[in-house]
């Protein structure tokens, strides 16, 4: 069983609608189906559903699936990419991570190396970070003038009605963690050895920007959540919801497809010795 989406569609931002941050509660896990342990194993029953699902998608070969991952640093993008796909063969899915633009790309359009990744007939594509980092950090940080980022909202609203219009069913995920935990999240990347790696020196710059991060991911999604392209809102402090919340809504998002299996006439193949 996997929650109704009528639940799930309550973590939705509705087109038009104010987005505060600081409304939801990222601790929050009310609608989970059970405590953690039943949730993780419903989470195991949605991944194998999804596998399923990809292989249909992957089949029937006319359906797109975008998934966009945005959240602050230690939010668990890589550890929801990790988790919800765990059964999905490594065929079905490709994720597209964007870092800092380099320099051919800072001499095009902001979308024009997002374009190249967006999902073919039959692919499950998920973006880490995305275009909205050319409204987020580049915002935050001032990397362009006001009056370009300003556009860009528009911009991006007009790019995603291309895609949709053209068979691509998009989700975004924003990963909403609290300032606390990811303190808490930043220091266990410095205590393990094995985590060292993940630490990058700007990580607390970017920390005492939080506000301004919460700001800028307010009127992102205030401004770019449509129908064809919901901003979903995750509850993130705990991982177990997290996952759980993205994989039910994929889940249920790729069966609300009615996709088939190609019914090819196989009728008269005979297969030799
Ligand atoms: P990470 O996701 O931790 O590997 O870091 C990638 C970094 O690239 C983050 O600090 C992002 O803010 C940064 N980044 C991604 N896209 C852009 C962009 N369009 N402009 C500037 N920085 C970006
Ligand atoms: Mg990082």
């Amino acid at each position: 069983m996997i929650a109704p989406m009528s639940d799930l569609n309550r973590l939705r931002v509705k087109p038009g609608d104010s987005f505060d941050p600081a409304a939801v509660d990222p601790q929050d896990d009310s609608l989970a189906p059970g405590n953690k342990e039943e949730t993780l194993v419903k989470c195991e029953q949605l991944e194998a559903q999804l596998g399923e699902l990809q292989e249909l998608l992957y089949a029937s070969h006319s359906q797109k699936l975008l998934v966009v991952l945005q959240g602050m640093d230690t939010s668990g993008k890589d550890g929801t990419i990790r988790h919800v796909m765990r059964g999905v063969s490594p065929q079905g899915v490709r994720v597209a991570s964007f870092k800092q633009p380099t320099t051919v790309e800072l001499e095009h359009d902001f979308l024009w190396r997002i374009h190249a990744h967006t999902p073919g007939a039959g692919e499950i594509v998920i973006f880490n970070r995305s275009h909205y980092e050319d409204v987020l950090v580049v915002r935050v940080h001032e990397l362009v003038p006001k009056e370009t980022w300003q556009k860009r909202y528009d911009q991006i609203n007009e790019f995603e009605k291309i895609l949709a219009e053209n068979g691509t069913t998009i989700l975004k995920f924003f990963l909403h963690i609290s300032k606390d935990e990811q303190r808490e999240r930043l220091q266990a990347r410095l205590d393990d050895p094995k985590k060292h790696w993940k630490f990058q020196h700007g990580d607390i710059a970017e920390r005492k920007r939080w506000d301004d991060y919460m700001a800028a991911y307010a009127e992102a999604i205030r401004r770019t959540s449509t129908e064809r392209a919901p901003w979903i809102v995750v509850p993130s402090n705990r991982k177990w919801y997290r996952n759980w919340v993205v994989a039910s809504t994929i889940v249920h998002t790729l069966e609300n497809l009615k996709m088939e299996y190609p019914q090819p006439d196989v009728s008269q193949e005979v297969i030799g010795k």
